[in-house]
C-alpha cells in the first residue's frame, strides 16, 4: 500500500547498520527454560523474577475468578467495571506497601502516564533522573510543568535543581527505585534527605523492584526503611508479581485524586477477574513463600559472580538485572545470537533504550534457575564471549 515510503526507508536503514529486530515468539509457557524456533533454551531475558506467571496458586485464583465471573469487565472503573475483587485487592496492596491507600492502573506504564499528567500544573516543576523509564518521561511529557532533568543518581545536580525550584508550588522528585537496564538501586536515603530539605515530593517507580527488595519484596522505600518518608510509590504487577498491571500507592487523598483525574484510569477498561484474582494471589505467595526471594538473590549472585570471574563488564548492577556491557549495536546483537546458538536466550539492548554505544546483553536470573542451568549460561557467555573478543 502507498503512503509509507518514508517508514520503510527507515526500517531499511535499520537493516543496513543491523539493528532491525523481528519479534521472537515464545513457543512454550515463560520459564527458566523456554522453546524458541523449536529449540529449548535457558531464558535469561524475562522479569519473571520469582517465577510467579505459572505459580500454581496464582493460576488457580485465575481460573477459579474466570468461572466465576468472565474473561471480562465491561467497563472502565469509573462507570460500571469496578468489581470487589479490584478494591479488595487494592485495600490489600495498599497495606503491604504501608500506604494509606493504592490504585490500579492497566499497566506500569498508563500509571506514570496517569500519575505524572494529573497531579502536575504550571505552577509546579518535575525533578527527573536522566535515566528514568520511558513510561516517566512520556508522563512528564504529557504535563504542563516545568521540568529539570538531574544527572544519573547525582546528589549534586539533583540538589542543584532543587535550590532552583523555590517558586513553584510543588517539586515533585521522579526516580526509578531499580534501574531497569542498568539494575543500580537509587539512591533513596539521600534523596529523601534533599527532599525534606528542600520541601519536596517524592515519586519512586519500583517496576523492577516489587517483588524483589525489601522485606517480602516491599520496595526499594521499605529496602531502606524509608516508610512513610516517600509520597508516592508506583510499581508494576507485570514483572515479579507476575500478571499485568500498575499500581500507584500513596494516600488516600491521591486515589481519591486519581480516581476524578487520571486519564487512564478514567477512560480505559478495568482488569478481567482473572487478572486480579492472581494479583491478588501474588500479594499472599509473596508473604508466605519468602524463599522464593531469598533463591532468586542467591542466584543473582551464583550468575554475577561467574560472569565478573570469567571478565565480564557488569556495569554498576547490585540487583538481578545484570548488563553485560558489549558498546557497539550490531556487536551486542551479534553477541546475542551467537548466545542462542549456544542454547542461551538474552537478548541485546541498544539506542534507543540505551544510549548508543552503550549496547549490552541484558541479564535476569530467577528463582526458577537451577544452579546448572545457570552454570550452563556462564559456559556459554565465556565460549561466546571468547570467540567475539569480548574477554
Ligand atoms: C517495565 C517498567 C514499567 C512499565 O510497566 P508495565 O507494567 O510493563 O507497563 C514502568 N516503569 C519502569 C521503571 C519499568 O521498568
Amino acid at each position: 500500500m502507498k503512503g509509507f515510503e518514508y517508514l520503510q526507508k527507515e526500517l531499511n536503514e535499520m537493516q543496513e547498520e543491523g539493528t532491525f529486530r523481528t519479534l521472537i515468539p515464545l513457543e512454550s509457557a515463560q520459564g527458566s527454560k523456554v522453546t524458541i524456533k523449536g529449540k529449548e533454551v535457558i531464558q535469561l531475558s524475562s522479569n519473571n523474577y520469582l517465577g510467579l506467571t505459572s505459580h500454581p496458586k496464582m493460576k488457580e485464583a485465575a481460573e477459579k475468578a474466570n468461572e466465576e465471573y468472565g474473561v471480562g469487565t465491561g467497563s472502565v472503573r469509573t462507570i460500571a467495571g469496578t468489581l470487589k475483587m479490584h478494591e479488595d485487592f487494592e485495600e490489600k496492596l495498599a497495606k503491604f506497601k504501608h500506604t494509606e491507600a493504592a490504585l490500579v492502573f492497566q499497566s506500569g506504564f498508563t500509571t506514570n502516564q496517569g500519575v505524572l499528567s494529573s497531579i502536575l500544573g504550571k505552577e509546579d516543576v518535575v525533578i527527573s533522573d536522566e535515566l528514568n523509564h520511558a513510561s516517566i518521561i512520556d508522563g512528564i511529557r504529557l504535563t504542563k510543568a516545568d521540568r529539570k532533568i538531574y544527572k544519573h543518581v547525582d546528589m549534586e545536580s539533583l540538589e542543584s535543581a532543587l535550590k532552583e525550584s523555590g517558586d513553584y508550588r510543588t517539586r515533585l522528585i521522579v526516580t526509578d527505585g531499580v534501574f531497569s537496564m542498568d539494575g543500580n538501586i537509587a539512591p533513596l536515603p539521600e534523596i529523601v534527605e534533599l527532599a525534606e530539605k528542600y520541601d519536596a515530593l517524592i515519586m519512586v517507580d519500583d517496576a523492577h523492584a516489587s517483588g524483589v527488595l525489601g522485606d517480602n519484596g516491599r520496595g526499594t522505600v521499605n529496602h531502606f526503611n524509608l516508610d512513610g518518608r516517600v509520597h508516592i510509590q508506583v510499581g508494576t504487577l507485570s514483572k515479579a508479581i507476575g500478571v499485568l498491571g500498575g499500581y500507584v500507592a500513596s494516600t488516600k487523598t491521591l486515589r481519591d485524586y486519581l480516581i476524578h483525574k487520571g486519564r487512564p484510569f478514567l477512560f480505559s477498561t478495568s482488569h478481567p477477574p482473572a487478572v486480579t484474582a492472581a494479583n491478588d494471589a501474588a500479594i499472599d505467595v509473596l508473604l508466605e513463600e519468602p524463599e522464593l526471594i531469598e533463591k532468586l538473590w542467591d542466584n543473582t549472585k551464583f550468575f554475577k559472580d561467574g560472569l565478573n570471574a570469567l571478565g565480564f563488564d557488569t556495569g554498576i548492577s547490585e540487583t538481578p538485572v545484570t548488563p553485560v556491557m558489549v558498546g557497539d549495536d550490531a556487536l551486542t546483537h551479534k553477541f546475542s545470537d551467537e548466545l542462542f546458538e549456544e542454547g542461551v536466550f538474552a537478548q541485546g539492548i541498544v539506542f534507543p533504550t540505551v544510549q548508543r554505544g552503550k549496547g549490552r546483553v541484558r541479564t535476569i536470573v530467577t528463582a526458577e534457575h537451577s544452579k546448572e542451568e545457570l552454570q550452563e549460561a556462564l559456559d556459554a557467555f565465556e565460549k561466546v564471549g571468547k570467540k567475539l573478543g569480548i574477554i
